[in-house]
């Protein structure tokens, strides 16, 4: 909390008379993923304002017209705010109290878990204690702290599968990209970095409208000189202030950066110094690779399962032999002549994509794609950097990944990566859709992206998963080649500190060495549990229950009518929301949907509260952490999703108890101890909300901690491998 003085000079103060003497909060913009810092003005029990934070680096005071709105979304007529039931063919809502909402939804879940609860997977006899009968879809904008408890619960407590967020539709192909070339798969600098460009290229983003203040930055740059490029189908406001726009025809993306490529290649433009030092272009490739000059095709690819699922030893390096007949390094030629080097696969791959053979794919001039590559040349070198920006136009695709791709390899051709003013920023949409990914609420991976155990006899036991759980690998030679440089060097090396901290931080004193640290508790992943597949198996009649907290799915779905018939075809739909949204209304507000009657849903609608009015920290696209004050009441009985979530979790903990089975003991184990602590003030002077969750504890929790201090550890280097012991 601050005063008005700290944040307003002394003549805007004295000038500012409505906002005179009101306490101020921090928060952050709820819209998009710029996360801009915002001030929350609360006098005499009321919101007043909402304005942009001039101490914030992110935006320095200014809010968009999206994050203007901020005070209207908070103070506005059309939110619910009293818990509802909609009974199976019922034609209205019922308002119901909070503890009938809590008992009855904890009911349901509890019933469903029960029936789809599978132990031992049935070919393998592996144990799995798993659950696919119920889904759990988290929004992107909740906070880190919610998406931690709903991972914690529903998969570490519950045993679902089927937990995840909309970042499954938006970045999961930045991350396919970003992750294997950089390591990171994320936005590479912040925007604000664009300040120091001198060209920046974006494709793929209307950054104008969707990321206004972001915006503002690539703007201040071509005020300092810096040229600005739009390739876009559309011709939007982000072309109208760019210097250059060039229209190219919707995914056409490839087409056009791989001509840029092989221009700058067969022109010389490239970095070449950077390029040996920082990149593999000149590593040696396994002879046996190769691709099909006319598909594009790489070897091994498998029409049936259309998948690289053949030859997966030929995608990796040729090896020096050390004295003693083990492998060594990887192979590399400087002069980069070597035919199977990266460089020049690199050139025999983009050799077809000349410029008039792009323009006839992409619709553009040939000389719209030398001009954007002579641009991006003269703008990169040793005292040179561009920046790419891009967002759901690269994404969206089923190619988005290949498209990602190509632009990193232009980026490191060109020496962008790694410096100030270069890099590659993929925007992201929600407020926390990294956080929700880092988290995370994707079925694939537990927090800090260590992989869930599969239904494998590597992953039966923990010393089998910490020998073969990591992600990346699939069926390379694990003895040497690029699974033994992850293993022993990259960060999969810290494997087990992760895992096990997790497991210590879940399941407390119960887990411990003599029972795999809980590890069997945890469900173990038999294939894909995606939110497309789970909206496909529940039009199927495969999932009874699911519960969707902040997320509008029955919009968001690529296929609204498939989807909103799937979610009819629920025995029961829980819903926690700002608004009733189409989702919480699709038994009766569907314009071709059936009549409520025929609708057999029992639909429960939890009203939460938005970012002012709780306690949390949020993740930006440049994965800046930023934490938001409660700073006004909830109207009504809105509650946030992070106390739902801790009351469900009480009431299901309590029955995990009365059980008294073997397969409930994860529950039972689970840590569920975040009372709001008796006196803790709140700093705008609020009062505390019954049975509340403290989300500093659950903060604290998700840092790490040292088990004997108490103290919050450093980062994951302050994971001490030794405390870990492990069969
Ligand atoms: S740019 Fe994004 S975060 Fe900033 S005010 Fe606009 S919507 Fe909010």
């Amino acid at each position: 909390m601050s005063s008005i003085t700290d944040v307003y000079s002394p003549r805007t103060t004295f000038r500012c008379t409505r906002l005179r003497g009101a306490k101020v909060g921090s928060s952050v913009c709820q819209f998009c993923a710029v996360g801009c810092s915002q001030l929350g003005f609360f006098k005499d029990g009321k919101l007043i304002d909402v304005e942009g934070d001039p101490r914030s680096a992110v935006n320095e005071g200014r809010l968009c017209p999206k994050g203007s709105s901020t005070y209207a979304l908070n103070d506005n007529p059309y939110r619910k705010v009293k818990p509802m039931y909609r009974a199976p063919g019922s034609d209205h809502w019922e308002e119901v109290t909070l503890d009938w909402m809590l008992d009855t939804v904890a009911k349901r879940i509890w019933d469903t878990r029960n029936k789809g609860f599978v132990e031992k997977d049935p070919a393998t006899g592996i144990t799995v204690n798993n659950c696919a009968n119920i889904g759990f879809i988290g929004g992107s904008a909740n906070d880190n702290e919610e998406c931690y408890l709903f991972r914690k619960l529903f998969t570490g407590g519950l045993g679902i599968l089927p937990v995840e967020n909309s970042a499954r539709y938006c970045h999961s192909t930045t991350v396919a990209a970003l992750s294997p070339t950089f390591g990171f798969g994320a936005c590479t600098n912040p925007p604000r970095d664009l300040l120091n460009s001198d060209c920046i290229l974006i494709m793929g983003s209307n950054m104008a409208e969707a990321h206004p203040c972001a915006f503002y930055w690539p703007m201040q740059a071509k005020k300092k000189g810096a040229v600005t490029i739009h390739v876009d189908p559309r011709y939007t406001r982000t072309s109208a202030a760019c210097d250059h726009h060039v229209h190219i025809r919707p995914e056409t993306d490839i087409a056009f950066l791989s001509a840029v490529i092989r221009y700058i290649l067969e022109k010389g433009l490239w970095f070449k110094e950077y390029v040996l030092a920082y990149t593999n272009a000149s590593t040696i490739i396994n002879s046996k690779f190769n691709f099909d000059d006319v598909t594009g095709l790489f070897n091994g690819w498998d029409p049936a399962t259309r998948s690289y699922s053949k030859e997966p030893d030929s995608w990796d390096y040729e090896y020096e032999m050390n004295p003693d007949g083990s492998r060594g390094a990887p192979k590399t030629d400087p002069t980069l002549q070597d035919p199977h080097c990266v460089f020049q696969l690199l050139k025999k791959q983009v050799e077809k994509y000349t410029p008039e053979a792009s323009a006839n794919i992409c619709g553009c001039r040939p000389c719209d794609i030398v001009k954007v590559a002579e641009l991006l040349a003269q703008n990169s070198g040793p005292d040179r950097t561009s920046a790419f920006c891009y967002a759901t136009g690269f994404t969206q695709h089923s190619a988005g990944s290949q498209i990602i791709r190509t632009c990193a390899i232009l980026q490191m051709l060109l020496g962008n990566i790694g410096r100030p003013g270069g890099g590659i920023l993929a925007l992201r949409g929600h407020s926390n859709v990294q956080g929700a990914t880092d988290i995370p609420t994707l079925f694939a991976d537990l927090p800090n992206y260590i992989p869930l155990p599969k239904v494998a006899e590597g992953n039966a036991t923990l010393k089998d998963y910490l020998a073969n759980g990591h992600g990346f690998s699939g069926a390379r030679n694990k003895a040497d080649g690029m699974w033994k440089l992850e293993t022993e060097r990259g960060s999969w090396a810290s494997l087990p500190n992760y895992m096990v901290s997790l497991l210590k931080a879940w399941y407390g004193d119960y887990a411990m060495k003599e029972n795999e640290y809980g590890f069997q508790w945890l469900p173990k992943l038999g294939g894909n549990e995606s939110l497309t597949v789970t909206i496909e198996r529940a039009k199927k009649g495969e999932v009874d229950g699911l519960l969707v907290f902040g997320q509008n799915i029955a919009v968001t779905n690529p296929n609204t009518g498939w989807g909103r018939t799937a979610i009819r075809n629920l025995k029961w739909l829980v819903v926690c929301d700002l608004f009733e949204n189409e989702t919480a209304s699709v038994w009766y507000a569907d314009p071709n949907g059936p009549k409520p009657s025929e609708v057999q849903t029992e639909v429960f609608y939890l009203p939460t509260n938005s970012c002012l009015e709780k306690d949390g920290s949020v993740s930006n696209t440049e994965r800046l952490m930023q934490w938001h004050d409660r700073i006004k009441e909830a109207p009504g009985e809105c509650r946030s999703d992070a106390w739902w979530t801790y009351q469900l979790g009480k009431r299901l903990k309590a029955m995990a108890e009365a059980s008294g089975l073997p397969r409930d003991e994860g529950l039972r184990s689970l840590t569920w101890s975040y009372d709001m602590p008796q006196g803790k003030q709140n700093e705008m002077g609020l009062p505390p909300i019954e049975g509340d969750c403290d989300l500093d504890a659950v903060a604290y929790e998700m840092n790490g901690f040292d088990m004997v201090t108490g103290k919050p550890i450093q980062g994951s280097g302050g994971l001490n491998r030794s405390k870990a012991p492990v069969n």
